[in-house]
């Protein structure tokens, strides 16, 4: 079941709410009977204050005059509940008609002047009997009035229902009262939540509208940012800056697909012209010849471009699949420069120079790494005179290491530096002038650099020369490990 982002944060606030408002009925519920047991304390205490009051004490005993003092509470209607018993348990006095078994509490717990309280179970209520002991001191003398009775002792009792008909009454009522509250509270947040969501996510719902506009042939259509300073409008900037890439991108593809497509075009074509020519008419052995090493060539320059192009399709994904390995680098590129030049003509052009003394250790993909720099010294090679020199160079510095090429050529038009790492960009001049290539050999050592992690850059003069440079930064897990060496020879 799908649900809307405006319903799913709905459902949250109001999950939210719901928690607060129980909480927070809970918590009012909670103090108000606490409230109401705290009346009940006070009133029971006001009852044993009156009783205690009504006692006398003189200096040889405590005297209760019941028919002196004939008192009556009342509460709600109703007779409190009180007795009076003296140090033996004998109950002394109470209201007439009294039916609460007040014979249970003749004796209290507490020590002298505190009141005690415990609960009790009488008529199917609740009920707190609470209790206070007065203590003359005195053991027990009969006065000669007889009226005059004193005690060594006299314990006050009086008994209070847990749910009095008004508290109940109360605490229904409030109850009732807070249910309504909080659900009145609940529902008016429900219709007002929904409308908020609703104008907070408008601006999201007109971006999905505009979203749902944009397709293949349409890349140039951008989002207009909601003016509201939120996330939302830094998501539609950042998805505008995607478009702005994407399209970049798409346009790159379908520019590379179609100079593929036309450099793939032209050695088939001539390959078809030479086959139709040759199948005209009959031909002697030496002419089938000529055409077939001819149609051979088309096909070696076919074979040359697929193969590139496919290095340029797997350069990614085969140097994230294969391990890197430590490479020393001074060794490894004496040992990788004669290997790939060691027979050409201009090998002894090609000169090598680092720091003397010193090794430098660099984790890559050696093939990988291979393949770019021939492809720069193949490059030299083929724009700058045989004879002048190709300089290679091994810089260390603290976090780079950098590998150039360096030529003292024909150089590069400054308004051409920045598209030579593109696919298939050759100079008009080379195209021209029809020099060998297909615009593809430094795309690949961009290619690269970019799946070994290293930047490339090119500086050039027109006249003077090219320097062309991969640098591979440190990082701790590719720290190079610098360490002295006698000589290489
Ligand atoms: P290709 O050399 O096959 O044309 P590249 O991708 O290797 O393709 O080079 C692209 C273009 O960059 C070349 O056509 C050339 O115009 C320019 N270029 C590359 N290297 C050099 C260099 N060392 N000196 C002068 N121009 C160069």
């Amino acid at each position: 079941m799908q649900i809307s982002l405006k319903n799913r944060l709905m459902a949250f606030f109001l999950a939210a709410l719901a928690v607060v408002l129980t909480a927070f009925s809970f918590a009012i519920y909670f103090f108000a009977r606490l409230h109401l047991n705290q009346q009940l304390e006070d009133r029971a205490g006001a009852t044993l204050e009156t009783l205690v009051a009504a006692s006398e004490v003189h200096p040889n005993g405590l005297e209760w005059q019941p028919d002196i003092h004939k008192i009556t509470f009342w509460h709600e209607d109703q007779p409190t509940i009180w007795a009076v018993f003296d140090q033996s348990g004998t109950m002394i006095d109470c209201p007439p008609n009294q039916s609460f078994p007040v014979g249970n509490f003749s004796k209290s717990s507490e020590p002298v002047n505190l009141i005690s309280q415990s609960n009790f179970k009488y008529g199917g209520q609740d009920w707190r009997v609470f209790q206070i002991k007065l203590d003359s001191g005195h053991s027990i003398r009969i006065e000669m009035d007889p009226l005059k009775v004193l005690y060594k002792e006299l314990v006050f009792m009086t008994a209070w229902p847990l749910k009095s008909q008004s508290s109940s009454l109360s605490l229904k009522y409030l109850s009732w009262t807070l249910i309504l509250v909080a659900g009145s509270a609940w529902g008016m947040a429900a219709v007002l939540g929904r409308w908020f969501c609703q104008k907070a996510l408008l601006p999201l719902s007109e971006m999905t509208r505009d979203v749902d506009r944009i397709t293949a042939d349409q890349l140039s259509y951008r989002l207009k940012p909601p003016s509201t300073r939120d996330e939302l409008q830094s998501l539609s900037e950042a998805f505008n800056e995607l478009m702005d890439r994407l399209e970049l991108s798409f346009a790159k593809q379908s520019r590379f697909t179609s100079e593929a497509s036309h450099q793939m075009r032209t050695p088939l074509t001539a390959l078809m012209g030479q086959l139709d020519v040759a199948l005209r008419r009959d031909r002697d052995t030496l002419e089938y010849k000529r055409v077939l090493t001819s149609s051979r060539n088309q096909v070696v320059r076919l074979q040359k471009i697929v193969e590139l192009l496919l290095f340029l399709a797997r350069a990614d994904a085969e140097s994230k699949a294969s391990s890197l390995e430590w490479i020393e680098l001074t060794q490894w590129l004496k040992h990788q420069l004669k290997a790939s030049w060691g027979e050409h003509l201009r090998y002894t052009d090609i000169k090598l120079e680092f720091e003397d003394h010193q090794l430098v250790h660099l984790q890559s993909h050696s093939a990988m790494l291979t393949q770019a720099i021939d492809n720069f010294i193949d490059n030299a090679m083929k724009y700058s005179e045989p004879g002048t020199a190709i300089m290679i160079r091994l810089i260390n510095q603290p976090d780079t290491t950098i590998i150039e090429v360096e030529d003292h050529g024909k150089g590069i038009k400054e308004s051409d530096l920045s598209q030579v790492f593109d696919p298939f960009f050759r100079s008009s001049d080379n195209r021209n002038r029809g020099v060998d290539g297909f615009g593809l050999g430094l795309a690949i050592v961009a290619r690269i650099a970019s799946a070994l992690d290293a930047d490339y850059s090119v500086r050039s003069k027109l006249g003077e020369g090219s320097i062309f440079q991969l640098a591979f930064h440190h990082n701790t897990s590719q720290k190079p490990i610098f360490s002295n060496q006698s000589h290489l020879s």
